[in-house]
């Protein structure tokens, strides 16, 4: 959960009057580091709630394309926990073997990996406005998420795709990723259909879902999704231009 402590700035300006003043605030201010530390996971906590975006959809439905677009557009940092996890392929971190072969045969990685890369990848970060792209895919990521992370996303956006379009597209896509075959991709696609769309439908159900027709061009597709973020107010209240 977030949370705020105390400012930095009120500390020190109590803290002038005396010496010991000065060495109790000096206390205070390693407790309240502590206490941070203990709550966001190892960084200074923020001030601030972040405001957080779910980017869901099939595979190659368009998700980590838009993402990037909404990004530079709307100021968002986008965590893809796709690409958090092939980072960690990548590093050889003592999860990467595990990852490798989880993403090999389109099986979802344990939640407590992943839920823990994406909050070490929010509290190193600055922004205070997140897309998580691909994120989460299950009920228990869901739910995980919920618990360790802080409550629920403020929207949900689900790039919905017909499967032969998907297909086309991973197949084309020459990113030499290991799972982009047909074997792999059909895995994929059962795994969406049978773990993902519950989560999808939950987030429908709790009015925060904003469907996009995911079929046309890059561009296309974007103009449809602007709309959705265009004069939205972020870090609380929300006003749709929709
Ligand atoms: N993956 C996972 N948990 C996540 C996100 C991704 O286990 O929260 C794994 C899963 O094996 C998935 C693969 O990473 O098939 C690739 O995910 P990515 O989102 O990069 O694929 P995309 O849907 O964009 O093609
Ligand atoms: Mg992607």
């Amino acid at each position: 959960m977030w949370r705020r402590t105390i400012r930095l700035s009120s500390i020190l300006a109590s803290s002038r009057p005396s010496l010991i003043i000065q060495t109790e605030t000096a206390y205070r201010l390693k407790i309240s580091e502590r206490f941070c530390s203990e709550v966001n996971g190892g960084s200074p906590a923020r001030d601030k709630t972040p405001f957080i975006t779910f980017v869901l959809g099939g595979p190659g439905s368009g998700k980590g394309t838009q993402c990037a677009r909404l990004a530079e557009m709307f100021g968002f940092t986008h965590l893809s926990a796709g690409d958090l996890l092939r980072e960690e392929i990548s590093l050889n971190t003592e999860n990467g073997s595990m990852i490798l072969n989880t993403i090999k045969e389109g099986k979802i990685v344990p939640t407590e990996v992943t839920v823990k890369l994406i909050q070490e990848a929010i509290n190193s970060s600055a922004n205070d406005k997140f897309l998580i792209d691909g994120f989460p895919r299950t009920e228990e990521n869901r739910l995980k998420y919920e618990q360790i992370v802080g409550g629920e996303p403020n929207m949900v956006l689900f790039f919905d795709c017909p499967k032969d379009e998907m297909v086309k597209r991973l197949l084309s896509r020459n990113q030499g990723r290991i799972d982009d075959n047909i074997e792999t991709i059909g895995k994929r696609m059962e795994v969406f259909r049978a773990v993902t769309l519950p989560v999808i439908n939950y987030y429908s159900n709790k009015g925060k879902l904003y469907k996009i027709m995911a079929v046309g061009t890059e561009d296309e597709v974007f103009e449809r999704v602007k709309p959705i973020f265009t004069g939205l107010k972020f870090g609380g209240v929300m006003k749709l231009n929709i």
